[in-house]
């Protein structure tokens, strides 16, 4: 298992997805044969829709989504962010809590998709899946694309 780093204009002409927070070009980063977008600037990282449930179960398991439908979403309040995938202006969400604190993440709108800010992929993995059966496959997720280490299980 490995990854590697490609341009979404190998596949596609013209078309290089940007980072909806600072609008720098993103790079695909693969993964057990998922790809994910990712911000070398930022260290964000995009998740298309069904790509975070397929980190964390596998390519066999099935199950409800663990992103929520849009209609759970409100307007996001950093009114500049847009899909990378269609343009239309992110909403927000409350993703978990951390320590009393809530996580908000960005999503799409048309369900496109879903952004983690730089260190909210980690937090929000770790908040939701240690100490269950899925956390050893994130912890080599997250170790072979990110290089972080030792991470609990
Ligand atoms: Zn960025
Ligand atoms: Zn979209």
């Amino acid at each position: 298992m490995g990854w590697f780093k490609k341009k979404k204009s190998d596949f596609a002409d013209a078309y290089i997805p940007v980072c909806p927070a600072c609008d720098k070009p993103l790079v695909t980063l693969e993964w057990d044969n998922i790809e994910i977008d990712y911000c070398v600037n930022c260290r964000g990282t995009w998740f298309d829709r069904g790509e975070v449930e397929r980190i964390v179960r596998g390519e066999a398991t099935e199950g409800d989504p663990i992103i929520p439908p849009v209609k759970q979403m409100r307007p996001g309040k950093r009114d500049k962010r847009l899909c990378p995938r269609c343009d239309r202006k992110l909403v927000e969400f409350v993703a978990c809590q951390i320590n009393g604190n809530e996580l908000r993440l960005d999503a799409c709108p048309q369900n496109h998709g879903i952004w983690f800010d730089g260190g909210e992929l980690e937090a929000y993995l770790k908040a939701q899946f240690v100490g269950t059966a899925a956390m050893t496959r994130i912890a080599s997720f997250l170790k072979e694309v990110f290089g972080i280490q030792d991470v609990e299980v």
